[in-house]
């Protein structure tokens, strides 16, 4: 297959990150026989320093023209006194808002050669384990386009008060549902809508929306909780999740949560979709792990690439439809997992210092393990 991928690296960790992503990316090419053409564009943080604003419109275009982006993350403390318009996470609301990429999937699974970064009890994890075992595996589903980050907001004319807004709309609420019971479907056939509707008008309309479509879906049992209920959960019993389907900020919030879970931040990966096509006709995505841009760790070969990598699979999977190709990539992870090497992140007091790796050394590592795999 002849595509081309937009490398989106960003700002920090991002294109510490990125740079792995893309040496995976090069060795399933060379492994399967595959043409990807890669272009790299400017992005947060970066794109304001050169040209003025954190998503430049060539940036666009050339993510719109890919079939499908690789992301890193924006942002930093270099930026944080800009006006909020002006920030380089603007960038990235604009950049989803611009490729309608409304569904954000987000799995979070525990790896068994992870068990040990994961902070729960062996008995806290399978209480709630379908199988009665120490792990969990829950996919999030967030809404990506909308709610509070993209609502109205200001200050009084005093600059005494201050308010954003959630604001959702049947359709929107709809499509996103759709892609969850959809992934239910793929999955365990368990749905949870995450929301707040003992207290938000725009949750109620949430439940109202969830209990229309649900019968659209009558292999999938659907059950909703309180955020503040759900966030408690996740740590009391994760096994009990299968798709979380929420809003944008609610999403934002328990993936960072659910992440701990699995033993880091940079464990996750994520893929952003919509319902445009990209240039080959093929479902266009932004893939990004669900870190932030990392300025603590920015440039120190520290940063754990694996949720970018593992992102590389999700794009192989969702955009180009290359399911071997994406599983072999997580196989070659596992395998690396398996022979005890880790980033510090995922690192313990027991870990010897011939296992510890760099970023750069993680990636090759996955790259070396992706290429001897048979
Ligand atoms: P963060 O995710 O960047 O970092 C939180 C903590 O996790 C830090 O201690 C960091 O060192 C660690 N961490 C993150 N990724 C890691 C990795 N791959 N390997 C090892 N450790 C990792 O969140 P933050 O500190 O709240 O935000 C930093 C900047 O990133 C801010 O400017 C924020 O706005 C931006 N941000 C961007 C995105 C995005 O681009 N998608 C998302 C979240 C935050």
């Amino acid at each position: 297959m002849k595509c081309t991928i937009a490398l989106l690296p960003g700002d920090g960790i991002g294109p510490d990150v990125v740079a792995q992503g893309k040496l995976v990316l090069e060795a399933v090419a060379g492994k399967f026989g595959h043409e990807f053409d890669f272009s790299a564009y400017l992005f947060g943080g970066c794109a304001i320093d050169a040209k003025g604003t954190p998503l430049p419109p060539e940036t666009l275009e050339g993510a719109k023209a890919a079939d499908a982006i690789l992301m890193g993350a924006a942002g930093g403390p270099k930026w944080d006194s800009l006006p909020g318009a002006q920030r380089p996470e603007k960038g990235l609301l604009a950049l989803r808002a611009g490729l309608g990429v409304y569904a954000n999937l987000r799995p979070a699974a525990l790896l068994p050669q992870l068990r040990d970064a994961c902070p729960l009890k062996d008995e806290v994890l399978a209480a709630s384990s379908p199988e009665g075992k120490p792990s969990f595996d829950l996919l999030i589903v967030r809404e990506l386009t909308g709610g509070i980050y993209f609502g109205h907001r200001g200050r009084s004319a005093d600059g005494n008060s201050a308010f954003d807004t959630e604001t959702y709309s049947v359709s929107e609420i709809e499509r996103l549902l759709r892609v969850a019971f959809v992934a239910a479907q793929g999955r365990r056939k368990k749905l949870c809508v995450v929301d707040k509707a003992n207290v938000l008008e725009s949750s109620r309309l949430w439940r109202e929306v969830a209990a229309r479509v649900a019968p659209d879906y009558p292999d999938v049992a659907v059950d909703y909780l309180y955020v503040d209920n759900c966030s408690m959960q996740l740590i009391r019993a994760p096994g009990r999740f299968d798709v979380i389907a929420t809003s944008n900020m609610f999403g934002d919030i328990l993936s960072d949560e659910a992440s701990v879970l699995t033993g880091s931040i940079g464990m996750l990966p994520s893929a952003s979709l919509g319902d445009a096509a990209g240039p080959a006709g093929r479902p266009r995505g932004l893939y990004e792990p669900i870190h932030g841009s990392a300025p603590d760790i920015a440039g120190k070969d520290i940063a754990n690439p694996l949720g970018t990598i593992l992102s590389a699979a999700m794009l192989l999977r969702h955009s180009l439809g290359l399911a071997a190709e994406a599983a072999a990539v997580e196989a070659a992870v596992d395998a690396v997992l398996a022979t005890g090497l880790r980033t510090a992140d995922l690192a313990t007091a027991a870990t010897p210092p011939a296992l510890r790796a760099g970023t750069r050394a993680m990636g090759q590592a996955v790259a070396h393990a992706l290429r001897a795999r048979s």
